[in-house]
């Protein structure tokens, strides 16, 4: 069976600086896997890559048995390839739950819109108690869950996430990981780039670690945790 997700080979550029060398990963469906680095390592570059907002200079991309190297970002949101910026960029001065209904702009049925911003109140209760309050006004946990929360709207079977730990304390990093966990058992893929690695390879099966914009490491996410390697650079 191939992987839902196949990046082989890809270098990537931004002017003279080279972010991506050579990087090669797969996800297959139903995974969580994670992308763990230092600052710099192109981590997020293979993000914005995936969702057509950077392109790669050679390589191929395919997803679901589609090359998407050129494809536009819109399209790829539409067929269920979201991304979840670093920083999470939510509406402030819309409410909750306008934030979540914007999710689903594309999806034609608002009827679909409607269950799917319910799960999310079912989901988390504490968005339900917050559903008019305005975006800006939020703690960070509550801003990163409306991030999320806002992509499952749009309906993902490809989640990216970039640094959803970001900011937060211990306790909140936790409940968004369960959070993310139940998202994947509701059916979607995750790819989540994350700093706090120990947080990562919790919830996630298999994990990557890019150095200088390629993979030098890979494996199950319960091997990788145990591995003397990772666990002076990344674990310490
Ligand atoms: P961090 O954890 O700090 O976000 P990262 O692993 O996500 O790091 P990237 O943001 O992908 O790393 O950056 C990879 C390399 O590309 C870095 O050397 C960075 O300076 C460079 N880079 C990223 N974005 C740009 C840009 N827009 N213009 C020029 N160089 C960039």
């Amino acid at each position: 069976m191939s992987a839902e997700l196949e990046v082989k080979d890809v270098d990537l550029f931004y002017g003279r600086v080279q972010a991506l060398r050579g990087l090669s990963i797969e996800v297959n469906e139903g995974e969580v896997v994670s992308l763990l680095g230092n600052n710099g390592a192109g981590k997020t570059s293979t993000l914005t890559m995936l969702s057509g907002l950077a392109r790669a200079k050679s390589g191929t991309i395919t997803w679901r048995g589609k090359d998407i190297s050129s494809a536009k970002p819109w399209d790829l949101v539409r067929d269920g390839l979201i991304h979840v910026p670093e920083g999470r960029r939510i509406f402030s001065t819309m409410s909750v739950h306008e934030n979540l209904l914007l999710g689903g702009y594309q999806v034609k049925d608002p009827k679909v819109v409607a269950d799917r911003v319910e799960e999310c109140y079912e989901l988390m209760p504490r968005l339900l108690e917050r559903r008019t309050q305005q975006g800006g006004t939020l703690s960070g946990g509550e801003q990163q869950m409306v991030a999320i929360a806002r992509a499952y709207v749009g309906g993902p079977k490809l989640l990216l996430l970039d640094e959803p730990s970001m900011g937060l304390a211990p306790l909140v990093v936790k409940q968004v990981m369960e959070l993310i966990g139940r998202i994947n058992e509701r059916g979607a893929t995750v790819l989540l780039v994350e700093q706090n690695a120990r947080a990562a390879l919790k919830v996630a099966h298999r994990a990557y670690v890019i150095e200088h914009g390629h993979v030098t490491l890979s494996g199950l996410a319960s091997d990788l945790a145990k591995d003397k390697a990772v666990i002076e650079a990344y674990l310490g």
